[in-house]
């Protein structure tokens, strides 16, 4: 079985049409119902001949994932827990199907129809505060697998309703993943993929210098999200446990490379965790460390995982950080909590579903 939304099946579909002596049209009006008009089977592809889709859906499957469970937030936010399923034929090379689950999420905020995609079972990074790295990684996934969650999340929305905006911010290390990411934005930014626009589409990455000279050379098109969380190498190696090896002065000096190569604002993030991060002299490293730089600092006050001892800091400790900041002239917004009800906030995602029962499951 093909998987279609794998970027080769493209063209294994155009020569398996051609060898049905099908007009050459097909292809695009399939990829036109996958993409625009969200067909769920190729059964649904109304206008295509009753026997081809038959013949279809018996070589190509759109879905590879099956949904293991849907939660809604109060906020308007959705989560998915998609259970990933067998191999398919052409799954992206080097990349072994396996069980596991992975999260995705879809953000409402005013016009705006973001989704939050993940790129890896779990995660390697291992950042104290968050709960994707708890069990460790699985495995990357597959270009297919990350399209899926992109179309899974799409056909959520009412029919008048697009996607706007993705973030790269769920579970996993993007830049560790970036063979089977890059295709997968290709097809988000196509125009007969979800056609929506580079610069709407930001990769949020624990920093890895490598990697992130890499994306400025092949393809420094999207919003680079630098998740920082500390304003000295002590301090961030405790927090983030891979800055022992790649420190904030490669990490910083990578992602000033990448301004420079994309000319867009530099966006870094900072999980505030009561009494760790959060102290007035932070608040002062911090300024120091970012001036000059055409940046935004987004201060996520931490959103609480259970079974880990972190904490998120009052009020009166979140202002205090934010004017200094301000007062040091450090362009800085502070990040809207969505999603907590169900899980679904930064740092919420995880390998597998924490046994909750109290929420709305629409399955
Ligand atoms: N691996 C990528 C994407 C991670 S999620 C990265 O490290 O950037 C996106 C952001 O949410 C990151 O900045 C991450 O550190 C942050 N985050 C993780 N756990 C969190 C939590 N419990 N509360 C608030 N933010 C969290």
């Amino acid at each position: 079985m093909h998987h279609l939304l794998e970027p080769a099946s493209w063209n294994d579909l155009k020569s398996w049409l051609a060898e049905r002596g099908q007009p050459a049209f097909r292809a695009a009006q399939i990829r036109k119902w996958v993409f625009e008009r969200r067909a769920e089977s190729f059964e649904a592809m109304s206008d295509l001949p009753k026997v081809l889709r038959g013949e279809l859906a018996a070589e190509f499957t759109l879905w590879t994932t099956t949904l293991a469970r849907h939660l809604k937030s109060s906020d308007g936010t959705e989560k998915l827990l998609l259970e990933l399923g067998g191999p398919p034929r052409n799954a992206t090379e080097g990349v072994p199907y396996s069980a596991g689950r992975i999260e995705c999420v879809l953000l409402r905020d005013g016009e705006r129809r973001s989704i939050c995609i993940s790129t890896q079972v779990g995660c390697a990074m291992g950042c104290v505060f968050c709960a994707s790295g708890l069990d460790g990684v699985e495995r990357n996934l597959a270009t297919g697998e990350i399209v899926e969650q992109m179309l899974r999340l799409q056909r959520l929305l009412p029919g008048d309703e697009r996607l706007s905006h993705i973030v790269v911010m769920g579970m996993g290390e993007p830049l560790a993943n970036l063979d089977h990411l890059l295709p997968a934005l290709e097809e988000a930014g196509a125009d007969d993929g979800l056609a929506i626009s580079h610069r709407r589409i930001t990769i949020s990455t624990v920093g890895l210098p490598k990697p992130l000279l890499r994306l400025c050379e092949e393809n420094a098109r999207y919003n680079l999200a630098v998740s920082l969380h500390a304003p000295t190498d002590e301090l961030r190696t405790r927090i983030v446990p891979t800055n022992k090896s790649t420190g904030l002065a490669d990490i910083l000096a990578a992602a000033d490379r990448y301004f420079d190569v994309s000319g867009r604002r530099l966006t870094f993030e900072y999980v505030l965790l009561a009494g760790l991060n959060d102290q007035p002299q932070h608040a002062h490293q911090l300024v120091d460390l970012l001036a000059g730089r055409t940046a935004l600092l987004n201060v996520i006050p931490y959103n609480p995982v259970v079974g880990l001892p972190y904490a998120t800091p009052s009020g009166n400790a979140v202002n205090r950080f934010r004017e200094i900041l301000i007062a040091g002239g450090i362009n800085v917004k502070f990040r809207q909590r969505k999603g907590d009800d169900i899980n679904a906030a930064c740092g919420q995602l995880r390998r597998s579903a924490p046994g909750r029962t109290d929420l709305q499951s629409v399955q």
